[in-house]
């Protein structure tokens, strides 16, 4: 069968696009010029005619998706920008929300074959920042971003924009399903992720271009002693949730294939961590390993009876246990495969 996986070309959507070529799978990529579309074609030569992209200019238009979606029988949308330095919070809202809505409308009107629409959220949608640790599950959503994007427009943090972002298109997505159910012969299923890790597999041509939550791994794990400018306290106090990209790209074919999963929200997570942790485990590493990075930042290690390290924010991840029966990569496995990976390309 044909999967249509948007906006192709992506640190995430390539891994999907490679784990579903590899299970057999037909692909269609969505990408915005053809100049994106030739390097992941010669990414997936191999796989002959089993790959395809199609350009689809604008994802906000009405209609964007009308004929990249004819004849495929499940959507995994991705496209979306990831982005944490607009000023405007709806230079990357406007996108997010009417592309997903756009790709639905069209997976409704012309999409005769479709039997299931994954939509790539993101944590970023269900956590609210809190003064106290705490551990979130799907039941949660993140309407404070929303309304602090209401509240200051401008004035409000990028990062704020884009949580509201993923908030809103999520949001958009389920109204679409309820407000069309009685015509959709297709079901949903939204994944949220939190920070994706992890090797690349799309085209970077250089360092610069790389996406946003590889760049900032590269840059305070990989690619500076100064740990990307991030004071010991600093590496000790802030993190998040983690899940390996490859992981990820398991879990999103996992969801075309599992019937009990059909319109559900379900959160994928490796686990918590603060910076230094990921620094910890690349110093671990053994001495061939090290001696081949002297660079790596050393931080002030966490002991195992530290009390300092917090984990301000966790995932109760049962649910995708329960229905996607999922494993995870660990965090030496990430930082063994991305080391390799960015050494490989010189980075
Ligand atoms: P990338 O930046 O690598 O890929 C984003 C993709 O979306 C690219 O194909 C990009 O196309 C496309 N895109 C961005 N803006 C627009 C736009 N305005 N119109 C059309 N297409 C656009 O990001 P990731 O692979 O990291 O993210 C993919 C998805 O996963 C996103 O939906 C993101 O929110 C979600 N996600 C990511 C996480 C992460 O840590 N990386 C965590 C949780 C969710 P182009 O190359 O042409 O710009």
């Amino acid at each position: 069968s044909t999967v249509l996986v948007t906006g192709a070309n992506g640190f995430i959507a390539t891994w999907i696009v490679r784990n579903l070529l590899e299970k057999g799978y037909n692909v269609r990529g969505t990408v915005r010029s053809v100049d994106k579309g030739i390097p992941l074609q010669k990414i997936f030569e191999k796989y002959e005619d089993k790959f395809k992209f199609v350009v689809v200019p604008d994802i906000t238009k009405e209609g964007a998706f009308d004929d990249a979606v004819k004849g495929v029988d499940a959507i995994a949308h991705t496209a979306s920008p990831v982005n944490f330095s607009t000023v405007d919070p709806q230079d990357i809202i406007q996108p997010a929300v009417r592309g997903t809505k756009s790709i639905l409308r069209s997976a409704l009107q012309n999409g005769s074959n479709v039997q299931r629409v994954i939509f790539t959220s993101s944590t970023a949608a269900v956590l609210e920042v809190d003064p106290e640790p705490r551990t979130f599950s799907e039941d949660d959503w993140n309407d404070l971003s929303v309304a602090e994007v209401e509240r200051y427009g401008k004035g409000v943090p990028p990062v704020t924009g884009y949580r509201a972002s993923k908030t809103l298109a999520e949001r958009a997505a389920w109204k679409f399903v309820e407000e069309n159910k009685a015509n959709i012969k297709w079901d949903l299923v939204v994944i949220n992720p939190p920070f994706v890790f992890g090797p690349i597999t799309h085209n970077v041509p250089t360092l610069s271009a790389l996406n946003m939550s590889a760049a900032q791994f590269h840059s305070i794990v990989v690619g500076h002693s100064d740990a990307g400018g991030k004071t010991p306290q600093e590496l000790r106090n802030t993190g998040n949730c983690w899940i390996d990209v490859r992981d990820l790209a398991e879990a999103e074919a996992l969801a075309l294939q599992k019937d009990s999963v059909a319109n559900e929200r379900v959160i994928v997570c490796a686990g918590a961590f603060v910076w230094q942790e990921w620094l910890d485990v690349a110093n671990s590493l053994g001495p061939t390993f090290l001696s081949s990075h002297p660079d790596l930042p050393k931080g002030v290690p966490i002991s195992s009876s530290d009390p300092g390290i917090v984990h301000q924010i966790q995932y109760n991840t049962s649910k995708a246990e329960r229905l996607l029966g999922i494993k995870y990569r660990t965090k030496e496995d990430l930082v063994k495969d991305t080391f390799t990976d960015y050494e490989s390309r010189g980075w």
